[in-house]
């Protein structure tokens, strides 16, 4: 029963998530107005506006003008779904506190890999207004010392600054965001040195593998730009899970 009410709150949530992932790059407010169809300005009724489930009834499509929904929008809401039931599922019966701000960091990796992905944009207002949030948990934080949550924010962004002075200077191009680098301190204060390092690994790799997917079957070249943000969320995702677990089987290769 429990688990049913987590999900469905993760739906609704997830519906949230869109309207930030919509507006937040728009600079609209993401409280006001409500809902309304992108092409045709209609108002979207509160019927039509269950999560997942109107776009099955609606078959993907508005009510009046039949333009096409996006099928970002119900996978957003389920996807949204499914992490508050991970969360849960890991830690609510050991850390319910814990495990609520595990929801709200995944909400932020969700619609930060979006924005990224879209605009090549990561906002202040999740990345730097998470951060924020994520350093008063710090102090409450079961699984990282306040001390290791904050050296690791701080050392982190500091890194990724020196490594975008680095590309500016030396290469000439913008080879990281400043966005990136505010998103180390949400990500650093939160998942704490071991979890970062599994997480930056992740992204780096995946980040490589979709550019050599790029370089050879598309036809880009080495300045290709990537959001980098995207792979970085991607890569928190599963080391807030799965991180430990990831760097002990590493530790453990190299044991032999
Ligand atoms: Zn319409």
């Amino acid at each position: 029963m429990e688990e049913i009410i987590v999900i469905i709150f993760g739906l609704i949530v997830g519906s949230f998530l869109n309207v930030v992932i919509h507006r937040l790059p728009l600079e609209q407010s993401v409280v006001s107005p409500g809902s309304h169809c992108p092409s045709c300005g209609v108002p979207i009724r509160f019927y039509d506006n269950i999560p997942a489930l109107s776009f099955v009834i609606l078959m993907g499509k508005c009510r009046r003008c039949k333009t096409r929904i996006s099928v970002r929008y119900p996978l957003v809401e389920l996807f949204t779904a499914f992490s508050f039931w991970l969360a849960y599922r890991f830690y609510f019966e050991q850390q319910p506190v814990y495990a609520g701000f595990c929801a709200i960091f995944l909400c932020l990796l969700i619609a930060l890999a979006l924005i990224d992905l879209e605009h090549q944009l990561l906002p202040d207002e999740l990345t730097l207004g998470g951060a924020t949030v994520f350093l008063i948990y710090a102090f409450f934080n079961p699984t990282v010392t306040p001390i290791a949550a904050i050296a690791t924010a701080i050392g982190s962004a500091l890194v990724f600054a020196g490594l975008y002075f680095f590309y500016l200077k030396v290469r000439k191009i913008e080879g990281l965001g400043q966005g990136d680098i505010k998103m180390m301190l949400l990500l650093g204060v939160f998942l704490g040195p071991d979890r970062l390092v599994i997480a930056v690994l992740l992204a780096s790799f995946a980040g490589l593998l979709v550019g050599i997917f790029f370089i050879i079957f598309k036809g880009k070249n080495l300045q290709l730009k990537l959001p980098f943000g995207t792979f970085l969320s991607l890569g928190s995702y599963i080391s807030l899970f799965w991180g430990r677990l990831i760097l002990k089987a590493i530790q453990s290769l190299y044991m032999i």
